[in-house]
């Protein structure tokens, strides 16, 4: 017998690679992840991540709302809860979608864990290997990271400095279907865009409304920091105008606390009992412990000021990084002057390869995200991202300018004679 049929005979094990299904090919860590385990150490500056600063949130306060529910409502908020999320919770974040010009029924919510979570579910019910997903460009690192593992061929949209561009929507809809493509849906961040920083305006999104009703491709709109405008308040959303092909996905995570880990989904009613199907099967119910603090807390505490007052503090640290962009990065650079959000998109010279540059930023004691994480198909090399949520404004100016300096650097290595 030879040693391959002995092998089967004896039912000797199969490699590890061999024992996966084959959709976990697809999942590999993000360039994100790999880059906290550095970005976290303290002696460097992280512009890296997009974490909230927490820094500015009553504790005191939760502590208060925390220790209220479990001594007056122990029994349910430890308790199993809805597949679809707590009803009284559902309608509390109808009454926060209002602020963004949003009429929803609360039987059209469904709450997740997350909006990550939300993005998978969508991804799940959605996306057949090869289907095309429209995002802009750049996208969100998270939600392409979910597409991928689905299989999805992400196909990116134009974009300028008023977010994505209608025509580069008309254009690519029409070449992907010209090559025999199906497209499952276009998912975009109208609002202080991950990565980007830049807000679509309203004339905008009524343009891209109507382009993707016509074609028969539903708009994903992920709103985290709809509510973290800085000078005013942010055009409606996309689903204030559109109930029926919108699928809106919110989330606590930026206005009141991640570590909750509560979002939501707002969806057609055609959609809904699949969504929820889909979100029993990997959760059975989202926790009714991080959704019954959310609900006291919107119930019994000053959240709106809140939120006006993560603002001050987001825009302070804007302010710090547009200023130190302004004094220490080479006039050749470009960037985005976001109006809210956590976020700055820089353009740097194309010679310049960001994540080649990135063991450098590190010796110099500052991180950043390279700007192919936010691109499906390794564009990007020469962008990167940079957050401003986290470090206070003294630690953003030393992180900007060691950045500066090794990307000044770097540009004389390479002899750029364009550095200021
Ligand atoms: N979408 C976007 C655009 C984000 O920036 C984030 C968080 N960085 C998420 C979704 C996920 O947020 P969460 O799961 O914490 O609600």
């Amino acid at each position: 017998m030879s040693e391959i049929t002995n092998r089967f005979a004896t039912g000797a094990p199969q490699n590890l690679e061999e024992r996966f299904a084959s959709r976990a090919a697809h999942m590999k860590p993000s360039e994100i992840r790999s880059l906290f385990a550095v970005a976290s150490r303290p002696e460097i500056v992280s512009l890296a991540g997009g974490m909230p600063n927490l820094s500015a949130f009553p504790m005191s306060m939760m502590a208060d709302v925390v220790q209220k529910l479990v001594l007056t409502n122990g029994a349910e908020a430890l308790q199993y809860g809805s597949g679809q999320g707590h009803p009284k919770l559902r309608e509390q974040i109808c009454e926060v979608m209002a602020l963004e010009g949003i009429r929803a029924n609360p039987d059209d919510v469904l709450v997740t864990t997350g909006s990550q979570q939300a993005l998978d579910l969508i991804s799940r019910i959605f996306i057949d290997p090869g289907d095309v997903v429209l995002a802009e460009a750049p996208s969100y690192v998270g939600a392409l990271g979910t597409f991928h593992q689905y299989e999805a061929s992400v196909i990116h949209v134009e974009t300028d400095n008023d977010g994505l561009v209608p025509q580069g929507l008309r254009d690519a809809i029409k070449s992907v279907r010209a090559a025999g493509r199906k497209i499952k849906f276009l998912y975009m961040i109208p609002n202080y865009q991950n990565p980007s920083g830049v807000l679509l305006p309203a004339e905008r999104r009524t343009e891209i409304l109507n382009i993707c009703r016509e074609a028969g491709i539903f708009v994903v709109e992920d709103n985290p920091y709809g509510l973290l405008g800085f000078d005013k308040p942010s055009p409606n959303a996309m689903r204030a105008e559109d109930s029926e092909n919108v699928i809106y996905l919110g989330t606590f995570s930026k206005t009141i606390a991640p570590g909750l880990r509560v979002g939501w989904a707002l969806v057609p009613p055609s959609l809904k009992e699949k969504l929820v199907i889909a979100s029993e099967s990997s959760i059975l119910c989202p926790s009714n412990f991080a959704q019954l603090t959310i609900s006291s807390y919107l119930a019994e505490q000053p959240w709106r000021d809140q939120i006006a007052s993560f603002c001050d503090l987001y825009k302070t640290r804007r302010d710090a990084m547009l200023e130190s962009l302004d004094e220490y990065f080479p006039t050749t650079a470009k960037w985005t002057k976001p109006g809210g959000g956590f976020y700055v998109w820089v353009s740097l010279p194309p010679e310049i390869d960001t994540t080649a540059l990135m063991p450098k930023a590190i010796v110099a004691k500052v991180a950043y995200v390279p700007g192919t994480a936010f691109y499906a198909d390794g564009f990007g090399s020469w962008s990167l991202r940079l957050s401003y949520c986290y470090p206070t404004p003294e630690r953003i100016r030393v992180g900007v300018k060691a950045l500066g300096e090794v990307i000044k650097t770097e540009m004389l290595r390479r002899g750029s004679n364009q550095l200021s």
